[in-house]
């Protein structure tokens, strides 16, 4: 008789009462509001009845620990999910190495140092030791822009997009900026570039064609309205074939002839050759400043390594002007950000030291032969703990620096590859997506792919283990499963 096993089950079943005074649960309530763990209880008892009443036979439930201690422990466990941040870390294992969805650029050590210093204290943001007046919060970090880069002057804002708006309502405002229609691009987010920049007051005045632009064409476009000569860096895309664009010194020739100023926004903006380390060349901020560009914009947190900010470098009388713009107090750069600016602008004195410490850098820089050595080590011991039930492999994919910035750059890389027999490898990446911490991987010939060129070496470990809890988890629950989830 079905019905009676299934009662004899529901009799078992603590009283919630019963269960909130388990040591556990009363442990929890010193820090969790009351409401929280009884809606957590309730809900653990009603998975259980579900359960019970979906259960065909006796056997099925013999497993079935209904003790109060077992379901305040998966109470428990429901509170820590829900009382847990929103924001939180994951393993980005896409090969993607700037990856704006998942935070663009992790911190060096030395900046979370730094952050953790002047967030828990009061700081002299913006008072001189010196001589005890008020001083400015962006004197932290412009003689350190301008040792590394050569430049004048810096100002750093809240991000690049904010700095070539503040740039433009600076210089531009009412006025004509020259650009080529090549370089208007649109950032991620379907968030356009011209349209940041026509809302700083300037009127673009698009020059050349898509895949062409010559000097002549700027110097036509030159009127007495002119402030400005705009070059932007196609950070995610690449026109190929037919093209030409002007170099940025001759575009400052140009602009010398007539008096005005030339800008041009890097996007992301880099200290170090990069192409010494297999990585396509882009110029380095500071070779820019040395042609004459008379401001430079680029994000903190792209190929720099940083936090997100807005770097303005350049000419002391445009930075100047900019500076007193009253635009720059609502885009202005917080405490932390420019305590971890400094921190990862300090490593850059030391070029191998910020290649070992940044992040980013590292990632992008190790040799694959280190990501082949690691995935084989870690293939080898996944293999070991679910080789049974789960194929493991290893391949050498591709994978981007990615973060609109070297659009055409592929790196040399390594993967773990998973299959799972009878799950499809979405549903495989789902199940990873939700892991604590969750595991952020692509999906290519029905098998996942876990990129180690994204995952500092560190992490690897926490990589092993989480995906091989998963796995576990996933092969109890396919065996009569849910028993004990
Ligand atoms: C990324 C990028 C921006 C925007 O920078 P944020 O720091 O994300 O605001 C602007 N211009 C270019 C060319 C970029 O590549």
């Amino acid at each position: 008789m079905p019905l009676d096993f299934k009662q004899r089950f529901f009799r078992l079943l603590p009283a919630v009462d019963k269960i909130l005074r388990e040591k556990t649960l009363l442990e929890v309530g010193e820090k969790v509001p009351r409401g929280l763990i009884v809606e957590a209880v309730q809900d653990v008892i009603a998975e259980k009845r579900s359960f019970i009443r979906r259960a065909a036979s006796a056997n099925e439930l013999e497993l079935l620990d209904l003790s109060s201690a077992a379901l305040a422990g998966e109470a428990q466990r429901k509170i820590e999910e829900k009382a847990g941040s929103n924001l939180r870390p994951v393993l980005n294992a896409t090969g993607v190495v700037l990856h704006t969805n998942l935070g663009r650029s992790p911190l060096a050590r030395a900046a979370l140092e730094a952050i953790k210093a002047v967030g828990a204290s009061y700081s002299n943001l913006e008072l001189s030791l010196e001589s005890g007046r008020r001083s400015s919060r962006y004197d932290h970090v412009e003689e350190l822009l301008c040792r590394l880069t050569g430049a004048e002057a810096a100002l750093v804002v809240n991000n690049n997009a904010g700095a070539v708006f503040l740039a433009l309502n600076t210089l531009a405002r009412g006025k004509e900026v020259i650009v080529s229609r090549g370089e208007l691009v649109e950032i991620g987010g379907s968030f356009r570039l011209p349209e940041v920049m026509t809302s700083s007051g300037a009127a673009l005045v698009e020059v050349g064609t898509t895949n062409r632009s010559y000097l002549k064409d700027y110097r036509e476009a030159i009127t007495e309205n002119t402030a400005l000569l705009l070059k932007v860096h196609t950070s995610n895309y690449k026109v190929m074939g037919f093209t030409a664009a002007v170099r940025s010194g001759s575009l400052v020739g140009l602009a010398r002839e007539y008096g005005i100023p030339v800008m041009e926004d890097l996007g992301s903006g880099v200290l170090i050759d990069l192409s010494r380390y297999g990585l396509p060349y882009e110029p380095r901020v500071q070779d820019l400043v040395a042609t004459g560009v008379d401001l430079i914009t680029f994000s903190g947190d792209k190929l720099l390594g940083g936090p997100q900010a807005g770097v303005i470098i350049g000419k002391k009388v445009f930075i100047g002007r900019i500076k007193k713009n009253q635009l720059t107090r609502p885009l202005r750069v917080d405490k932390l950000t420019l305590a971890a600016l400094e921190a990862t602008l300090r490593l850059y004195l030391d070029e191998n030291k910020a290649l070992q410490e940044i992040p980013i850098l590292r990632m992008l820089t190790l040799p694959v032969e280190t990501l082949k050595t690691r995935a084989k080590g870690l293939a080898a011991e996944l293999d070991g703990k679910v080789g049974s039930f789960c194929q493991v492999g290893t391949s050498q994919e591709k994978a981007k620096v990615g973060g609109g910035s070297l659009p055409q750059a592929l790196l040399p890389s390594c993967q773990l590859t998973l299959r799972y027999p009878g799950i499809s490898a979405g549903k495989l990446a789902e199940r990873l997506r939700q892991a604590r911490p969750p595991v952020i991987v692509r999906v290519k010939r029905d098998m996942v792919l876990i990129d180690l060129r994204s995952i500092s070496e560190e992490d690897d470990r926490l990589l092993l283990d989480t995906v091989a809890g998963l796995l576990q988890e996933m092969d109890y629950e396919n065996n009569g499963g849910m028993v004990r989830k």
